[in-house]
């Protein structure tokens, strides 16, 4: 073909592919079409060949699948975090996927009494559950729950310290993920920061000394993602809350992650819990509800109903106040937190965290044989240990023995073969998400449960092909 004329019209391709045009709408199959037809112009014009009709049509059906692709899909998380901020935190329990599916298909009570058939609130979905889970259902606990715990922290500050100080320990001074920064989320609630002690060591008096008038709340803040170790000191819960109600102030937490269950308990390493900080005294915490809880995001604000009420009243509050789906999937969460022998089962964070590394290593055992076919002599597989960690800064230094494939490219300079297999995995239909370390690629089957062993076996078919 060495005539542009030849190219068909539009009106000719589109007549072949009713299949398409049923599947995706004849708007986009079009513009397809069209956009098929302009590259080929373009690359004749630049001395390419013009295509047959049969690539054009395998070109427009590619287009119109890569435009029909949703943007945000599902992967496997074989990273070895098992709570990744950048793959969406916590994967949620059966029921609460039920709930928000509820919620998003029919109107529901949302703000709505349906025993007074007046208007409601959306915090008392969770309220009372919350009171009954962290306080016994201590009538004078209440909570609000909003966008994630930056938004609670935010809020929380602004409520009860606008144009007053927060004092909190120079060793609390926390940054997650890059964005949120105990300094800068201070400034922006309009509260002045004064810090005291030193990054290793903070004593009772500091915080004794810093009281003045000005003061509106003494406040702790989880150190989530690092650890302070050595020659330390900090003051406890308990101490801060003697000291702040002392002076007639109330002692604010923010706990993020935040678990309600005892994580000991489990075989896990310990984690501060509301529970512990509000019978220690706080009289507010915050956390988030994407972390070890293994909710959706939110940022939940539990604590005295007279500070709540406050912090409520605030205007920030409709700002940042979540939506139907969040608040069923969240009140879903927190009704398994009632049957704690089925919880681990149920909660997949729990579940995949209080994993055996035994059954890991078996799925590993079983799975390396048709991943080492997938690959073929690109890379040589083998099972080995490794730690997950558990990410979103809780528990930054444990590590939860674990085990991997391990994808060990032949040749000495494997830089370019280990991009090239992190590639072919992150193509799959499911796309794959490992880690490249000690030159080898790595996928920590940790939070590959058994029932996704045979879809993610199955599409292993496709990185054959991008191999061949
Ligand atoms: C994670 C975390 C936050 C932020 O919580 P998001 O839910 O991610 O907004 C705030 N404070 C502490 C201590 C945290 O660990």
């Amino acid at each position: 073909m060495h005539d542009i004329r030849r190219l068909p019209a539009v009106d000719r391709v589109l007549q072949q592919l009713p299949g398409l045009i049923d599947a995706h709408g004849r708007q986009l199959v079009t513009a397809c079409v069209r956009a098929e037809l302009a590259a080929a112009r373009e690359g004749f014009q630049h001395g390419l060949p013009l295509p047959d009709e049969s690539t054009l049509v395998a070109a427009v059906h590619r287009r119109a699948a890569a435009l029909a692709q949703a943007k945000l899909r599902a992967v496997f998380n074989l990273t070895g975090t098992v709570l990744h901020t950048n793959l969406g935190r916590a994967q949620l329990a059966e029921a609460a996927i039920e709930a928000m599916v509820a919620a998003a298909r029919a109107p529901c009570a949302l703000e709505y009494d349906l025993a007074s058939g007046g208007r409601g609130d959306r915090d008392d979905l969770v309220s009372s559950l919350l009171a009954e889970l962290v306080a016994g259902g201590d009538a004078n606990i209440a909570a609000t729950i909003v966008n994630n715990n930056a938004a609670a922290v935010l809020l929380t500050l602004n409520a009860l310290a606008q144009g007053k100080e927060a004092v909190v320990s120079r060793g609390e001074l926390v940054e997650i993920g890059g964005a949120f920064r105990v300094p800068d989320v201070m400034r922006r609630a309009q509260v002045r920061l004064v810090e005291i002690g030193t990054t290793n060591r903070t004593h009772d008096k500091d915080y004794q000394d810093a009281i003045g008038p000005k003061t509106a709340l003494l406040m702790k803040v989880h150190t989530s993602n690092y650890a302070v170790v050595g020659f330390t000191k900090v003051v406890e819960e308990k101490a801060m809350a003697d000291i702040a109600h002392a002076a007639g102030l109330p002692f604010v937490v923010d706990l993020g992650s935040g678990t309600l269950t005892n994580f000991a308990a489990l075989g896990l390493p310990p984690e501060p819990t509301p529970q512990q900080a509000l019978a220690a005294g706080a009289d507010i915490v915050t956390f988030s509800g994407d972390k070890l809880l293994g909710g959706p995001q939110a940022g939940l604000i539990v604590g005295r109903k007279d500070l709540i009420a406050k912090i409520k009243k605030n205007p920030l509050k409709r700002a940042l106040r979540v939506g139907k789906t969040t608040l069923a999937a969240l009140e879903a969460t927190l009704r398994l937190y009632r049957d704690p022998d089925r919880l681990c089962q149920r909660l997949p964070t729990l579940r995949l965290l209080t994993r055996p590394v035994a059954d890991i290593a078996a799925l590993a055992e079983r799975m390396a044989p048709a991943v080492q076919e997938a690959v073929g002599s690109l890379a040589s597989v083998s099972v080995q240990p490794c730690s997950s960690q558990i990410g979103s800064g809780a528990l930054p230094i444990e590590r939860l023995p674990s085990a991997a494939l391990v994808l060990r490219p032949a040749g000495k300079k494997p830089g370019k073969a280990l991009l090239a297999l992190e590639a072919a995995f992150r193509a799959l239909p499911t796309p794959v998400i490992g880690y490249v370390r000690d030159d080898a690629y790595h996928l920590d089957l940790r939070c590959l449960e058994a029932q996704d062993e045979a879809r993610f076996v199955a599409q292993l078919d496709a990185l054959k092909v991008a191999n061949a």
